[in-house]
């Protein structure tokens, strides 16, 4: 079972690298090689969110992370974890939760990367659930050794909406007792599949026709919500979001649902012991936390909201020895912080300033 190829205009500067996480769990790893080799260049882990992939990194149609990280003097490597669209099994019944993205694939990437660069820097960019994942391993001391963290949308702290927070309670009940997933892909589902019920209800009032527009921006996979700022993305990228992000697993919802009630990341799994490496409680371990992180958030993000903002201020009361702080980006959403035509220019920049600072404070010492 092969992973869907990455997408890109990267030419042969990409380098898939076999990667297994100790369960058994097939997951991806491209290290994306500088022109003229890595010399000594910090490397930069990126992290995607739930139902994406490493696509949204290096989107051909716009100058993407991956190509400004480059030019910026990183080494990106993208890890595909498991809720990676381009993993073939998210279609099928293999189920997980973010428990095992932060007991396995994160420490596991990053010590691999670690033994790869030798000596040389890793820092992190993450977004989403892959923020939220990470500041699991994070906590439970699983990650060490990072020079530098963005964590975009969400880091420890998730908060929804409130129609979203009763959809996860009560229409996810409901969806979870029919369906495995929702699908963003309308030409896969059919008209009168059990699944176009929902796309006839997340397109009321919506302005664009596009059924996979509508389910993300209109009424993220029937939550509510909004993911992306409509009028920020290229009409090229709009067109493929269906490539972008794929299905939403149902089982996911319960640890979406509990960590969401708590607004702290909780550990899931209780009654298994494979999982006691993690903290019940994240937030209340956080003083592990040894890098610079920077908090990122659109100011129109309409999933997360404050999030990342209420973190800062939590952060910043009980652990004042973090180096933590909160950039907003004015006029963006969530997902367009990534894949918006401008995010360049509007959201790459401060990452990469962030970056360049930590990278010059490590070499101070
Ligand atoms: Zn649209």
């Amino acid at each position: 079972m092969s992973l869907r190829p990455l997408h890109h205009a990267l030419g042969d500067r990409v380098e898939d690298i076999p990667f297994t996480a100790s369960d058994g769990t097939r997951l991806g790893l491209t290290r994306v090689v500088p022109d003229g080799g890595a010399g000594e260049r910090p490397a930069v882990l990126v992290l995607h969110g739930l139902t994406a992939s490493a696509d949204m990194f290096t989107l051909p149609e716009t100058r993407n992370l991956v190509d400004v990280l480059l030019d910026a003097g990183y080494e990106p490597w993208l890890l595909d974890w498991r809720g990676s669209c381009r993993l073939p099994y998210n279609e099928g019944r293999v189920r997980y939760s973010f428990d095992d993205v932060a007991l396995y694939d994160i420490p596991e990437a990053v010590s691999l990367i670690q033994e790869r660069i030798g000596g040389r820097q890793l820092l992190c960019v993450a977004h989403c659930i892959g923020a939220l994942c990470l500041s699991m391993s994070l906590a439970a001391g699983l990650v060490t050794g990072l020079d530098g963290i963005v964590a975009q949308g969400v880091f420890l702290t998730p908060k929804l909406s409130w129609k979203t927070r009763a959809r996860l309670h009560f229409g996810g009940e409901l969806l979870r007792s029919r369906l495995v997933n929702i699908p963003t892909d309308f030409k896969k589902v059919g008209l009168w599949s059990k699944h176009s019920l929902i796309f006839a209800e997340v397109s009321i009032g919506a302005d664009c026709k596009d059924p996979t527009c509508q389910i993300l921006h209109n009424d993220s996979w029937g939550v509510g919500g909004s993911l992306f700022e409509h009028d920020n993305l290229d009409a090229r990228t709009h067109d493929r979001l269906a490539d972008l992000y794929g299905t939403v697993p149902m089982w996911i919802l319960p640890h979406l649902r509990s960590v969401e009630l708590a607004h702290t990341m909780l550990r899931f799994n209780d009654n298994d012991g494979r999982y006691d490496a993690l903290p019940k409680n994240a937030l209340d371990n956080a003083g592990k936390i040894e890098a610079p992180l920077m908090l990122l958030a659109g100011s129109d993000n309409r999933f997360w909201f404050d999030s990342n903002k209420i973190c800062h201020e939590i952060l910043t009361a009980r652990y004042p020895q973090l180096d933590v702080r909160y950039v907003e980006v004015p006029g963006y959403g969530h997902l367009d912080t990534f894949i918006g035509r401008n995010a360049a220019l509007d959201v790459f920049g401060p990452i990469v300033d962030f970056l360049d600072e930590c990278r010059t404070v490590k070499a101070g010492h």
